[in-house]
């Protein structure tokens, strides 16, 4: 397994091949579609899997489950990216919550990193002066940096930021009752609006959305397309075993 210097090493590295420095917050899902070989899809998943990637020829399709908070749609993706461009596991990986694999545990940590590098970690702490982290400091840090509030708590505790007790305050600690009246965007802590529940993002995507705006492509032939049309048998099995229902 590798280590945590490695991670963070290969983290920054990533997001220095994709314009990003180390300290500001990086929009994950537009650096997907910024590339024409990516296509980005949004399913509803079943409870235990949080997303799943292939190469099918020339594209690379990356799928997060749409029952999931936005933040952890992100983490998804940025844990999808490290199996793509890091592992590069071509042939199909679908990733189930509370995976103890070794790669599962280095696409996590990859992706903490990813969103947020250590140095953005200690630029945030040295702004904002932090010596005792607040329910509004992980909020805070958490909306800048686009991550869920559990991915931030899991980050602190294991930076040692946070001590075990304060740890299990936070982890268990709902969220949407505590922010729900404070004007931030609630949006990082929900799943998909409906119309976003089931849709795919990118070239392919744009073309197979045009075709059926036009009515050149019925409904079900679209609906298929969207789902299935990338003619790997391993992908539409993987959709099979991930999607809430037939
Ligand atoms: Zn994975």
């Amino acid at each position: 397994m590798k280590d945590d210097l490695q991670l963070q090493t290969e983290a920054v590295k990533q997001r220095r091949i994709n314009g990003y420095g180390s300290t500001e917050p990086i929009d994950v899902i537009g650096l997907l579609m910024a590339q024409e070989r990516y296509t980005f899809i949004r399913l509803p998943m079943t409870d235990n899997i949080s997303g799943m990637c292939i190469i099918d020829g020339a594209s690379k399709i990356i799928a997060v489950n749409s029952m999931m908070s936005l933040g952890r749609q992100r983490f998804t993706v940025a844990h999808e990216l490290y199996h793509m461009e890091i592992e590069c596991r071509g042939q199909g990986v679908i990733c189930k919550k509370g995976s103890k694999t070794d790669s599962e545990k280095e696409a996590d940590r990859f992706a903490s990193y990813f969103l947020l590098p250590c140095d953005a970690l200690e630029w945030f702490i040295e702004k904002y002066g932090v010596k005792e982290w607040t329910l509004e400091h992980i909020v805070r840090l958490s909306q800048f940096f686009r991550m869920s509030f559990q991915a931030i708590v899991y980050r602190l505790h294991q930076e040692e930021k946070i001590n075990d007790l304060r740890y299990h305050e936070l982890i268990n600690a709902n969220i949407l009752d505590n922010v729900k009246d404070t004007g931030i965007d609630m949006s990082l802590y929900m799943k998909s609006p409906e119309e976003e529940m089931e849709k795919s993002y990118g070239q392919y995507s744009q073309l197979l959305e045009r075709a059926h705006k036009e009515e050149r492509i019925s409904d079900s032939l679209y609906k298929q397309f969207a789902l299935e049309g990338f003619c790997d048998e391993r992908w539409n099995e993987m959709v099979k075993e991930a999607l809430i229902y037939d």
